[in-house]
């Protein structure tokens, strides 16, 4: 026999190797010339199958059923991981005893393991669905992605759904999904975005370098000018800047209150909040007074910028007492304004920079 044989039936031997060990210390084991993980596995086995135990008669039978089958250290681990898993203690022995007699083939051997272990664990309890649902914002993408978790019964209609749709018209499920969307109307009716685009875009876009260009919306969503011309227009409140509009919207200094068509002037200059690096889209900001109405800010273009809830919330009405910073407007620009440095910060979130001012 030489050494590769000679290894292989070792192996096979597991429980001989486990008995000559019965009663080692790790260390001793070492001694012997085995790494310390099989040092610390095999002191762990003899342990189990020749140690003290109050079920003598099942450990016996459980070594011989080994032997018979050929096991292997690494198939008898297989075996104590899955005991591990068991509920109730009680079936251990019953347990190894099962796998043992099974042949020492791995793979068999932990679907079998994983079979019985259910079984004597009994059904499991079932957790009831959390549904939600969320948006990934990476920064550095045209990407966003919907996660989207509900009961497995609703969720696997829809999906079915999806699927058909997609064969039946050749497409992939996120194509099968705009469209099943859109044909109930969902996002024109209650929701739409407005895109900004600058004069010399709107030319580049139509003369075929539709790709070069990115556009920012007012949901905080960038797309390229093909994207953009792919949609149908209707879908948009397209907006192209001539130059900087003042006249109406300043007659509207005695209302706290924004008006639709501020509030749209406004998100157009800035499509996200203005605070530095939050991205969220205009559309579903409040309008933020720079100077509080309390503190005397006039309901003017020039003093309202977009601002998500929560950052709104934060921002510092007084301005004597700087605790979060607040927003400045200077030329159809926003900008944060530091607490304690007074320094001046424009949001550089890439939907940001798309903003009518900054795209001129
Ligand atoms: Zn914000």
């Amino acid at each position: 026999m030489n050494d590769f044989q000679s290894r292989g039936a070792a192996e096979a031997r597991a429980m001989h190797l486990l008995s000559e060990a019965a009663g080692m210390s790790v260390h001793e084991i070492e001694s012997a010339g085995f790494s310390t993980p099989t040092a610390r596995r095999m002191c762990k086995l003899s342990t189990i199958y020749f140690g003290p135990t109050r079920f003598r008669k099942q450990q016996r039978q459980a070594r011989e059923e080994a032997i018979r089958a050929g096991h292997t250290l690494d198939t008898l681990q297989l075996i104590e991981s899955n005991v591990a898993k068991l509920a109730d203690e009680a079936y251990a022995w019953k347990l190894r005893r099962d796998l043992c007699r099974l042949a020492a083939n791995y793979r068999k051997l932990r679907t079998a393991a994983r079979e019985r272990v259910e079984h004597y664990n009994g059904p499991r309890e079932e957790q009831p669905a959390r549904p939600r649902a969320s948006m990934s914002n990476p920064p550095g993408s045209l990407e966003r992605t919907i996660h989207w978790t509900g009961a497995e019964s609703k969720i696997a209609a829809v999906w079915d759904q999806v699927r058909d749709h997609a064969t039946k018209n050749n497409i992939n499920e996120s194509d099968a999904l705009f469209e099943l969307f859109s044909n109930r109307g969902i996002s024109q009716a209650e929701y739409t975005p407005a895109v900004i685009v600058s004069i010399g875009d709107l030319e580049a876009i139509y003369g075929g370098a539709g790709d070069d260009v990115i556009l920012s919306a007012t949901n905080g969503a960038r797309m390229t000018g093909a994207e953009f011309l792919q949609q149908k227009l209707t879908d948009h409140g397209l907006a192209m800047l001539v130059s900087r509009v003042h006249g109406a919207v300043d007659l509207y200094t005695t209302q706290r209150l924004a008006s639709s068509k501020q509030r749209k002037m406004c998100s157009l200059e800035s499509p996200t909040c203005g605070v530095p690096d939050c991205g969220q889209g205009a559309d579903r900001c409040q309008v933020n007074h720079n100077v509080a109405w309390s503190h005397g800010g006039p309901t003017n273009l020039s003093n309202l910028s977009m601002s998500c809830p929560f950052h709104n919330g934060r921002l510092d009405d007084d301005r004597r007492q700087p605790r979060n910073g607040h927003l400045v407007k200077h030329g159809g620009l926003t900008y944060h304004v530091g607490p304690f440095n007074g320094g001046y910060t424009l949001n550089d979130h890439p939907t940001a920079r798309g903003g009518a001012m900054r795209v001129t």
